[in-house]
């Protein structure tokens, strides 16, 4: 459903992407992970047509982004990082606004806020101004929104962010309704968590490449199956064990503090990159 290949992109001196390859399938939950700066918003703002690639190419479901823009366009919803919703409109007028701008037919519209309203369950919100709604209601306006006209590619750059964790937990699930509905979901994120519950395969992205590629299972059940945790002096040292009981033993030589954990995608992401995510 989407397709890059060797895909660039320089900003002057920098290069924000530097040969990216990945093929994200139909109905795939994917998440694009990596640290500020690693270049996750130029990889969608190319995918999406706000910015052009300087090399390479990529196409979604089957139209190449450059040469047949107007039909990859039609093929995807985008609910950016930041909240753009006219927030001295109503929600309903948000949404009628958006299907007026693509087209929809005007019949068509009505029904279709019902839906979505129903679906991110809003309906109560449906003439509440924007400004007056939370910031995790607004989030699913703007997914509710890039949803309109029934896109079978749904972006998501970082949808969580700024959210408390509840909030959060209850956007999981309604991502996870819209890809059990078949749409395919590019979710770019530096929450790890987020990756781990939602998505089915991960790649890891540092420095505009792709450092690894795999499922959360695969990534962490390379890494170990529990890390302790020990701080020394101003650091924190961090070693992994295929068993609990290896951990705890490990620990019980050391008189320093420490904790035990299950490993996480952040400890694959640490070994492969020395870096954290977050
Ligand atoms: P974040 O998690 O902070 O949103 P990101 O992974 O989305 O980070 P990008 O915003 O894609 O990263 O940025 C990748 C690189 O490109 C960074 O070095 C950034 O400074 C640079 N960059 C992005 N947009 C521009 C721009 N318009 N002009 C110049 N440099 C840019």
């Amino acid at each position: 459903m989407i397709r890059i290949t060797n895909l660039k992109k320089n900003y002057g001196e920098v290069a924000a992407l530097a040969g990216i390859n990945l093929t994200v399938n139909e109905g795939e939950l994917f998440a694009y992970l990596g640290p500020n700066g690693a270049g996750k918003t130029t990889t969608i703002r190319i995918l999406t047509g706000l910015t052009r690639l300087s090399g390479g190419s990529a196409r979604l479901g089957g139209h190449d982004i450059e040469t047949e823009t107007l039909a990859a366009k039609r093929q995807y919803g985008l609910v950016p990082q930041h909240i753009n919703l006219d927030s001295e409109l109503t929600v309903h007028e948000n949404l009628l606004i958006h299907g007026r701008l693509y087209h929809m037919r005007r019949q068509a519209i009505g029904p279709r806020i019902d839906e979505l309203l129903g679906y991110i369950e809003l309906e109560e919100k449906r003439h509440t101004l924007v400004k007056k709604l939370s910031g995790g209601m607004k989030r699913r306006v703007m997914i509710a929104r890039a949803l309109l006209h029934a896109p079978s590619i749904l972006f998501l750059d970082e949808p969580t962010v700024g959210l408390d964790a509840a909030i959060r937990r209850r956007l999981w699930g309604l991502i996870k309704k819209i890809q059990q509905d078949g749409v395919t979901i590019f979710l770019t994120t530096h929450y790890i968590e987020e990756a781990e519950f939602l998505a089915k395969r991960v790649a890891f992205i540092d420095k505009g490449r792709i450092v690894g590629l795999d499922t959360p299972q695969h990534f962490m059940a390379a890494v170990g199956r529990w890390a302790m945790d020990r701080f020394e002096g101003d650091g924190m040292q961090t070693a992994y064990f295929e068993t609990q009981e290896a951990a705890k033993a490990y620990a019980a030589e050391h008189h320093s503090g420490f904790s035990i954990r299950r490993v996480n995608l952040e400890d694959a992401f640490l070994k492969m990159t020395g870096k954290k995510v977050q």
